[in-house]
C-alpha cells in the first residue's frame, strides 16, 4: 500500500535533489574541511557554497549562520547564549505553546534562579501583545517565541513583538523551525536576534539544523572544542548534512511562492470539505494568521488516537495534538493553553502538507474521513453529550 504522508510538521521526505547533492560527500569527498591538503580543502569550498545557499533563504549573511545538529540544539544554544551574554538579567519571556525544546529549557532555568513568564494564548492560539508589553522589564534578558506553531500552524506577529522587545534591550530569539520555507523571511530587515531552523522539516535529512545569530549579538557557545563555526559550535562539521541543507534551502526558496499557494489551496479544500461533511467539528488555530500547509481539526466525542489508527489502515499518516505518552489521556499543551472544550481537546487531528502532496491524496482523505468519524461516533456512547463524555473519560482513567 502506498503512503499518503500528511505529517510534514513532524518530519519531511528528503528531496531527491537533496539526496543527490549529499551522496558524493558520503561516498567520495570524505576529507575534513579543516585539513591542509587539497582533498579536505575542496570540501571546505563546498561548505561555503552551502552556507551561502542557506543564508540566502533567510536573508542573512553567511557569517551569521551556525550549524547545529537539529532544531532542539539551536533552541538550547540560543537560550543559553542569551542568558550568558547578559548575566545580570534574570527574567525570560516565552509562551505557553512553545515546542518542548524551548519549554523544557525554561522549566529547568526556573530551578536555577531565573523567573520565566509564559504568555497565554486565546481560543485561536494567538498572543495578546498587551500581555507581552506588561511582562517586559529591564530585567528581561531574553524573549523566546516561536514564529509558527507546529500543532495548529498559528503564526505570531514576530516583527511587532520584536519592536517591543528592543525597547527593553532584551535579546529576541525565534524558533522558526515551522516557518522556514513556508513564510518569506528576511533577517536584514528583521528585529530578530537569533533564529532556529531544522533541516528535516524542509526536505533535508535529520541531524542537521542551524542557528542564525545577528552580527553584533554576543554569543557564547554551548559546545566547546575546536574552532569550527568560528569557535561558536565545536565539532567536525556534518558535511553531508550541511551540503543537504544548502540544497534544500535553495529548493525551498525556489518553490516558496508557488508551493505555498498550492498547499494552501489543497489545505483549504480538505478543511472546508471535512467541515461541511462532518458534524460537530471545528478548526483549531488562527483562521487567518496560519501556516499554509497546516490544519488542525477537532472532532468532538471521539479520541484522536482512534482516528489515527483508522487512517493508518488506509496508509494515511497524520498526527493527533496529544502527546499520548504511556497511555495517559493527557491532551496537547498547545490545545489546552487555547482553552478548548474538553471534548475537542481529545479528538483533534493535524494534517500537514508539503510540496509533494497531490490532489488525489487529499481526495482520498476527504473520501474516507466522514465514514471513519461516523463509525467511531457510533461506538461512543456519549455523542452530543459533553458532560456524559467527560464522565466516561474519567471512568476510563480510573479503570486503567
Ligand atoms: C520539530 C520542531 C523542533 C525541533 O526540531 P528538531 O530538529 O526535531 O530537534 C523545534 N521547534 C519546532 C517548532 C518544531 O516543529
Amino acid at each position: 500500500m502506498s503512503i499518503i504522508y500528511l505529517d510534514n510538521n513532524a518530519t519531511t521526505k528528503v528531496a531527491p535533489e537533496v539526496l543527490e547533492a549529499m551522496l558524493p560527500y558520503l561516498r567520495d569527498y570524505y576529507g575534513n574541511p579543516s585539513s591542509m591538503h587539497t582533498f579536505g580543502g575542496q570540501v571546505g569550498k563546498a561548505l561555503k557554497t552551502a552556507r551561502q545557499q542557506l543564508a540566502a533563504l533567510i536573508g542573512a549573511d553567511e557569517s551569521e549562520i551556525i550549524y547545529t545538529s537539529c532544531g532542539t540544539e539551536g533552541d538550547n544554544a540560543a537560550i543559553r547564549a542569551a542568558l550568558l551574554a547578559q548575566p545580570e538579567r534574570r527574567h525570560i519571556i516565552t509562551t505557553q505553546v512553545e515546542h518542548p525544546a524551548v519549554l523544557n529549557v525554561c522549566k529547568q532555568l526556573e530551578t536555577q534562579g531565573y523567573s520565566v513568564t509564559y504568555l497565554s494564548v486565546n481560543h485561536q492560539g494567538q498572543l495578546d501583545l498587551a500581555e507581552l508589553e506588561a511582562s517586559l522589564t529591564g530585567n528581561t534578558a531574553l524573549v523566546t517565541i516561536m514564529y509558527a506553531n507546529n500543532e495548529t500552524g498559528t503564526v505570531f506577529p514576530i516583527e511587532q513583538i520584536g519592536l517591543r522587545v528592543k525597547e527593553y534591550g532584551a535579546i529576541f530569539h525565534v524558533d522558526a523551525v515551522q516557518a522556514v520555507g513556508k513564510i518569506p523571511l528576511n533577517m536584514k530587515t528583521s528585529t530578530v536576534d537569533m533564529l532556529t531552523l531544522s533541516g528535516h522539516k524542509i526536505h533535508a535529512p535529520k541531524g542537521i539544523g542551524a542557528l542564525y545569530v545577528r552580527r553584533g549579538v554576543r554569543f557564547r557557545p554551548l559546545l566547546l572544542g575546536g574552532h569550527q563555526e568560528r569557535g561558536r559550535r565545536a565539532g567536525t562539521e556534518n558535511v553531508p548534512g550541511i551540503i543537504a541543507l544548502g540544497k534544500s534551502a535553495e529548493l525551498e526558496l525556489l518553490h516558496l511562492e508557488e508551493a505555498t499557494t498550492r498547499e494552501r489551496k489543497l489545505r483549504d479544500r480538505l478543511e472546508q470539505t471535512l467541515l461541511a461533511k462532518i458534524p460537530n467539528c471545528e478548526v483549531n488555530g488562527d483562521p487567518t494568521q496560519r501556516l499554509p500547509n497546516t490544519t488542525n481539526i477537532g472532532f468532538k466525542y471521539i479520541e484522536g488516537e482512534a482516528i489515527l489508527l483508522s487512517l493508518n489502515k488506509y496508509g494515511i499518516c497524520a498526527s493527533s495534538g496529544s502527546a499520548c505518552t504511556s497511555g495517559s489521556l493527557e491532551p496537547s499543551h498547545v490545545l489546552r493553553a487555547m482553552g478548548l472544550p474538553y471534548t475537542t481537546l481529545h479528538g483533534s487531528i493535524r494534517f500537514s502538507l508539503c510540496r509533494y502532496t497531490t490532489e488525489a491524496e487529499i481526495d482520498k482523505v476527504i473520501e474516507v474521513m466522514p465514514s471513519i468519524i461516523e463509525r467511531l461516533r457510533a461506538m461512543s456512547p456519549f455523542t452530543n453529550d459533553d458532560a456524559g463524555w467527560l464522565q466516561g473519560q474519567e471512568q476510563a482513567l480510573i479503570h486503567k
